[in-house]
């Protein structure tokens, strides 16, 4: 029986999603994080449960296969990269058994698995940040949450975010502070600045800055016409006041301070209006590459109707518009709705129609009305699909359905039940959206038999 603060001398054999390394003591899995498949290594179990253990690294006595030095100071504290660890070939690997162990043990499929598709930057790919705000020490910082807690690692400096984030972040902390405003405290919910959340245009450079707070301070804020004029690529500064007791960092509200209320960016050649409660890939090169890969798997012969569920601003969807009849795309967030309209205008597509609304509901009322789409583009959050939206799917008799998910779990479960019904999975690719983390995105090709 294992012990705990008992050191055991073992090999981990294989990786969880969340980037543990699991080895075998005594016939229990032991999780230990931070390790590699192949590291051999002295083991200090810490907790034991009935049928599993965590443990932490004693001693490492032999790399495993692909080990590095970690670069990032805060890489042991932060929740944010878990493979820094170990080189880009092997996180691919770790990723690609990620997809495949989904599809057979929880969707119990077995389909060809196309080769993953790996990042071309590993770092600096981000397009996004949303950094919580702390106070430490009288200072007005923020950084990352702490693996599995909301604790403020104060640190700007990351591999994954666009650097200009951290000269943007250099400035406005002290200016913040100067004008007095203070940080939120989650436990105490006082205070006043929650998130500082920046989004860059991969493309176009456009930056927006977002102040989501507990409750307003954009009186205070006297400092914005200086900022914009050291950084000219801020085209748009606004506060959104979260004042309820949650982890969902949005407020319902986006208040616009100075500029336009969304930044531009291109994605597949169209031009892309997003507003900052508007979903929109974080990695923006390589969800171009998944784009392609869709349409590629989509096979388009131009006379085809495409039914895009869950289509953010639109993006999939219009990259596909030149080569189809027409597109339908469905969203439930309206300020996504509306930039998805707009992005069609500004592209002169005028071939493709959005509704907002739940993907069941308005997918359900399509089938009502007979809609028949040749293709549907199902690219649901994590959660995955709902069994409304699933079976109006499989009823439309669509020739193809084309799944996309950053959450291979759920993507398996959801194929498992379009296998049973009428469709073949003919294929499934994983890309690597998320390099340095655990996530890896899937695109599943399934095809009416
Ligand atoms: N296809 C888009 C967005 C994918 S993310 C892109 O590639 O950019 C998933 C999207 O589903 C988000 O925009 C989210 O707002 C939307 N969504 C979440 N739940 C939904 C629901 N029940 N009905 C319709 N859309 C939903």
């Amino acid at each position: 029986m294992l012990q705990k603060n008992e050191i055991y001398e073992t090999e981990i054999t294989g990786m969880t999603t969340e980037g543990s390394g699991v080895c075998k003591i005594d016939s229990m899995a032991v999780f230990v994080p931070m390790t590699a498949i192949g590291d051999k290594l002295k083991v200090k179990i810490v907790k034991v449960l009935k049928n599993y253990a965590f443990g932490i690294i004693d001693e490492l006595l032999k790399f495993g296969t692909g080990r590095v030095t970690p670069d990032c100071p805060v890489f042991r504290q932060c929740g944010g990269c878990v493979f820094r660890h170990v080189d880009y070939q092997t996180e691919l690997q770790y990723k690609s058994q990620f997809v495949k162990d989904a599809f057979s043990r929880i969707g119990k499929l077995n389909p060809v698995f196309e080769p993953i598709l790996g990042g071309e930057n590993r770092n600096f790919y981000r397009n996004k940040a949303q950094y919580p705000v702390a106070m430490k020490d009288n200072k007005l910082v923020c950084g990352f949450y702490a693996k599995h807690s909301h604790r403020v690692i104060a640190f700007q400096d990351c591999y994954l975010h666009p650097p200009i984030f951290q000269e943007i972040l250099n400035y406005l902390l002290p200016a913040l502070q100067k004008a007095n405003i203070s940080a939120y405290d989650e436990l105490s919910h006082t205070g006043e600045l929650r998130h500082i959340y920046l989004r860059k245009g991969y493309h176009s450079g456009e930056i927006m800055l977002c102040f989501i707070t507990r409750k307003s301070i954009h009186k205070k804020l006297n400092f914005l016409l200086d900022l914009q004029n050291k950084f000219p690529d801020i085209v748009s500064i606004s506060e959104s006041v979260n004042s309820e007791k949650t982890n969902v960092i949005m407020g319902k509200k986006v208040k616009l301070l100075t500029g336009k209320n969304f930044i531009i960016d291109t994605m597949c050649e169209n031009q892309i209006k997003i507003s900052p409660q508007s979903f929109y890939q974080v990695n923006t090169a390589q969800a171009e590459q998944l784009y392609q890969i869709a349409k590629h798997y989509a096979d388009l012969q131009g006379n085809e109707l495409v039914l895009d569920l869950y289509c953010g601003a639109g993006t999939i969807g219009l990259s596909m518009a030149d080569s189809i009849k027409k597109l339908i795309g469905v969203e439930v967030i309206p300020e996504a709705v509306e930039n998805a309209k707009e992005n069609a205008r500004q592209n002169k597509i005028f071939n493709a129609e959005f509704y907002c609304g739940d993907a069941g509901m308005i997918s359900k009322k399509l089938l009502e009305q007979k809609l028949s789409p040749d293709i549907v583009i199902l690219d649901p959050p994590r959660k995955g699909c709902d069994s409304m939206t699933i079976q109006s799917v499989i009823n439309m008799q669509p020739d193809k359905i084309i799944m996309i998910s950053c959450n291979p779990a759920t993507c398996a479960r959801d194929s498992a039940i379009f296998a049973e019904n009428h469709y073949m999975i003919e294929k499934v690719k994983a890309v690597d959206l998320f390099p340095s983390t655990t996530h890896v995105e899937c695109i599943v090709l399934m095809s009416r038999k």
